[in-house]
């Protein structure tokens, strides 16, 4: 079944107000696999509304309203729902009543014009408002229903919650839900979705949702199908070809964070970790200390950003090998690495030294450029990389290529 949402209101149309209702419509309707074709906002204008209702139910099952259904002559959801559907209004006293009492609760006096409020489109069933006075209305039409919800988004949640939800699902197809989630680092967002596309663009069912934040991707997989069994199987028949494509770029299949895989892999060898930061100024030990428990895997680390304090950590010979090689360098990268893990007694060492810009550069090492290593006191790996987008981007691109460096060395020891 589709839906629409129509968000009534006219400051939603200035750039002080946004809409956030229909996002969070659209996030429980997507949780029961119903899917929102089409959302808009209309002004305080009852053709127009009209207009867009009429529309909005010949094409969708589900329509949606927020707003506008408050005691006064702009507030004109209702008349509009009524126009559109081609039926009639009733005053309704027990629905009176009820706001009344909403009224005495809040300590105020109900007004003339609230008796609006209690006129019910024909056909409809109202909906209790404990968190206001405007009531919802849910009216069943001849392919689906029509809910006008009030536009105060405490409101709207609450009587969602309470009394939507469960109408809803009782609506819906009976459908078994199976899901499959990939976290994968180490990879650009479009390279991602060259690889895997071949295989999803295949399928309407399961539905996949590719999701990107800077070095770090989560792609979603969807089935619905009658039986439980059914729908396992088909997320798994996509699922499986999915991971063989991206292989050990998956992290987490139960959205972990990297932090958190690189840390129940630690754990799970007994061993720990030490940074040495230059150019990320301690965002990886923040990542690596921002998960619960960290302290059994996690020593801590050094901020070493000037060549004095890199040096300093270093030691005489290795700090001299620093001077020569430049602080953007293999052997730099190397060298820290191995210090933050001797210093700290870790069993392995992670260092990041680079440039973020906006200055800085040279012809040798432009902005973005970022040496990383891992060392334990058996083998280093380094590596040089050229990451895009400002000094943040820099510097988050960094932290997360680190920490999935890392796991990659603890991957290559275990095979
Ligand atoms: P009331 O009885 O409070 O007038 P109502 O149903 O008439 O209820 P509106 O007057 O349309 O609701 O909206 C009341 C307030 O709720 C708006 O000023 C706005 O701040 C907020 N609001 C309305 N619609 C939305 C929306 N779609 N997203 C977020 N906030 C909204
Ligand atoms: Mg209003």
């Amino acid at each position: 079944m589709n839906a629409e949402i129509i968000a009534v209101g006219s400051e939603m149309l200035t750039p002080q107000r946004i809409d956030t209702n229909s996002l969070y419509l659209t996030d429980q309707l997507n949780a029961y696999g119903v899917e929102v074709v089409y959302k808009c906002v209309v002004g305080d204008d009852r053709a127009l509304l009209t207009d867009s209702i009429r529309l909005a139910v010949n094409r969708s099952a589900i329509v949606i309203l927020s707003g506008g259904l408050g005691p006064t002559e702009d507030d004109l959801t209702r008349d509009a729902v009524a126009a559109a559907l081609g039926v009639g209004q009733t005053y309704h006293p027990d629905v009176f009543a009820g706001i009344e009492g909403m009224f005495a609760r809040l300590g105020r006096k109900v007004a003339e014009n609230n008796k609006r409020q209690a006129m019910l489109i024909d056909g409809a069933e109202w909906l209790e408002n404990t968190r206001g006075t405007a009531p919802g209305q849910w009216i069943r039409t001849a392919n689906g229903v029509v809910i006008l919800l009030p536009g105060p988004p405490k409101e709207l949640t609450t009587m969602y919650e309470r009394t939507v939800r469960e109408r809803l699902v009782a609506l819906l197809p009976k459908q078994a839900l199976r899901t499959r989630w990939y976290r994968v680092a180490g990879m650009g967002e479009s390279d991602l979705d060259q690889l895997i596309a071949p295989v999803y663009t295949r399928y309407t069912n399961p539905v996949t949702t590719v999701l990107a934040k800077a070095g770090d991707i989560e792609v979603h997989l969807r089935a619905r199908l009658d039986t439980a069994e059914a729908a396992e199987a088909l997320v798994n028949e996509v699922g499986v070809q999915v991971e063989a494509l991206l292989g050990d770029r998956i992290y987490s299949h139960n959205g972990d964070p990297l932090e958190k895989t690189v840390g129940l892999m630690l754990a799970a060898r007994g061993a720990t970790v030490a940074v040495a930061e230059s150019c990320t100024g301690g965002l990886l030990g923040t990542r690596l200390s921002d998960t619960p428990g960290a302290s059994a895997w996690f020593r801590g680390g050094y901020i070493v950003y000037t060549l004095a304090l890199k040096q300093a950590l270093a030691g005489d010979a290795d700090g001299a090998a620093i001077a020569a090689a430049g602080v953007v360098s293999e052997t730099t990268a190397t060298v820290l690495a191995k210090a933050a893990a001797a210093r700290s007694g870790a069993t392995y060492g992670v260092s990041i030294t680079g440039v973020a810009g906006p200055d800085g550069g040279t012809g040798e090492n432009p902005v973005g450029t970022v040496w990383i290593a891992v060392a334990s006191n058996q083998s280093v790996t380094a590596r040089r990389y050229r990451f895009p987008g400002d000094r943040g981007r820099v510097r988050t691109l960094a932290a997360q290529s680190a920490l999935d460096l890392l796991r990659r060395h603890l991957l290559s020891e275990k095979g």
